[in-house]
């Protein structure tokens, strides 16, 4: 769900289910956390080694309940990589063998890019041995490498979805991960309580999240029970203080905002390929830079986790039931949030967020659809046209309720009206979450700019906030503070943080 690369997504297919999981714990390999239940049921359990370095090859150990006869791999997966594309994951398995409890071999067929089918069923839980080569994708030098996995001298970053064969109806998953010696584990998942390893609550925690071995301790900051784990890797190692720096007031303020109190631990890989880009998982995101970040660049960086990190609320948890009628809520409100997030914790100026919403305004020229109905176009028009709408809302309702509401509340509302996120939203709830903020008619908003194509009104509410939109040499829209603006304007304007 990055700004740059939604490869993965791109397909408009939905990952995952929206469970949302209560579990504990911490986030380096042994640490407290809740143990695996004592019946297992359709638990599962894996161990995993290093198998090869170079190019790397894991070995993988499984024990799966026998609740059916398929194996199963995540069809979730970047695309332009030959194998993958003809293949799926399972093309990157080899040597896989199934046995039955008595140790007696079981046949395997393979399906396709979903996986294999059992020869027969067995009656107990079915032992797998596999190995994940990962030479087609080194040989490729790691293409897509937030999305799939990617291995150096000091740390391996790997999905999920390309290391786990599971069984459908498999519930929580214990995790070991033999690290090579002085090495971290870095993952999603909380540890085991009573031993090394790890815990995923569930099929999509498993396999849509990332986790990572390396050599240097990953950092962590801890905000109302929500734990982030950070694994600075290659350029990002010299600015770790300041990432550091801008998580921690990020994640203050989100967590304030939609509690999620013993939530598993969130995991932030920052890459260190040079490129822009992006992907978001559940419970954890990878992404990549193009210049050394540092303190001079920290608005557009930082912007960028601060988006990535949202998208754990607004997109993984919060959820629309029409995936692409709601983009403009998923993406560009989770853009507006980012932005403010920033303005915020003093991150970056007001005239750095002036900039930012002059940007939203150019991108949101180029809408060619209506918000609602992008067809299969993402990017910035649409993104910058629902950051823009997230704008007017709030704005709309600091002045109506002379300050004391804002679209926090709104958030806020959704969250507990979906049951933090367990249940999809439609606009219905929206706009309930709109009218228990404020009052005002969000079903006309809607009409005319969302389902409708009518220009959102941006003029009108730069006012409202003690702005104007001036078009620059060359017609390019340029966000400013009106001197002019009325004194309830300019208390308004005072009152955002834009002075
Ligand atoms: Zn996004």
């Amino acid at each position: 769900m990055g700004q740059t690369r939604e490869g993965t997504m791109a397909n408009w297919t939905r990952v995952g289910l929206s469970v949302l999981l209560l579990l504990c714990g911490c986030a380096t390999n042994g640490g407290a956390g809740p143990a695996m239940p004592a019946a297992m049921g359709a638990g599962a359990r894996y161990a995993i080694a290093i198998d090869r370095v170079a190019p790397l090859r894991l070995h993988v150990t499984a024990t799966l309940p026998s609740v059916a006869d398929r194996l199963q791999m995540s069809t979730t997966r970047p695309g332009g990589i030959d194998v993958l594309d003809r293949q799926g994951w399972p093309g990157i398995v080899s040597g896989l063998r199934a046995a039955a409890p008595d140790g007696s071999p079981i046949g395997v067929e393979p399906v396709g890019e979903e996986g294999w089918r059992l020869a027969r069923e067995a009656t107990g839980p079915v032992t797998l041995h596999y190995q994940v080569d990962y030479a087609p994708l080194v040989a490729l030098d790691w293409p897509a490498a937030n999305e799939s996995g990617y291995a150096d001298a000091d740390a391996i970053v790997l999905a999920g979805r390309s290391v786990f064969i599971t069984v459908p109806g498999q519930s929580a998953s214990h995790v070991g991960i033999d690290a090579p010696e002085g090495w971290h584990v870095a993952s999603p998942w909380p540890g085991a309580g009573d031993g090394p390893g790890f815990v995923a609550g569930s099929v999509p925690d498993l396999v849509d999240n990332l986790f990572v071995l390396t050599r240097h301790r990953p950092d962590s900051v801890r905000s109302e029970g929500f734990t982030v784990t950070l694994v600075p890797l290659g350029h990002w190692r010299q600015a770790s203080t300041e990432v550091r720096g801008t998580v921690d007031p990020i994640a203050r303020q989100y967590t304030r905002l939609l509690p999620v109190e013993g939530a598993p631990p969130y995991l932030m890989v920052l890459m260190p390929q040079r490129a822009r880009g992006g992907e978001s998982f559940r419970n954890s995101f990878a992404m990549t830079v193009e210049d050394p970040p540092g303190p001079g660049n920290r608005a557009r960086w930082g912007n960028t986790l601060a988006h990535e990190l949202f998208h754990y609320w607004n997109g993984w948890r919060l959820r629309g039931k029409d995936y692409a009628a709601t983009q403009w809520f998923q993406e560009g409100f989770t853009e507006y949030m980012a932005n403010r997030a920033m303005l915020e914790a003093g991150l970056v100026t007001p005239d750095q967020f002036l900039q930012s919403l002059s940007t939203h305004v150019a991108n949101y020229r180029r809408l060619e659809s209506t918000l609602e109905a992008p067809g299969t176009r993402k990017g910035p028009p649409l993104y910058s046209g629902g950051a823009l709408t997230a704008f007017l809302w709030d704005v709309a309702i600091r002045d109506a309720s002379e300050g004391e509401r804002d679209l926090d509340d709104v958030f806020a509302a959704l969250w507990r009206r979906t049951d933090r996120g367990a249940r999809d939203y439609d606009w219905r709830d929206i706009r309930a979450a709109l009218d228990a903020t404020q009052m005002h008619d969000w079903e006309g908003f809607r009409q005319r700019h969302l389902s409708g194509r009518e220009a959102l009104p941006i003029v009108e509410a730069l006012r409202t906030l003690g702005l104007q939109l001036v078009e620059k040499a060359g017609g390019q829209p340029d966000v400013r503070r009106d001197h002019a603006a009325a004194t309830s304007a300019r208390a308004l304007r005072a009152q955002y943080g834009l002075d």
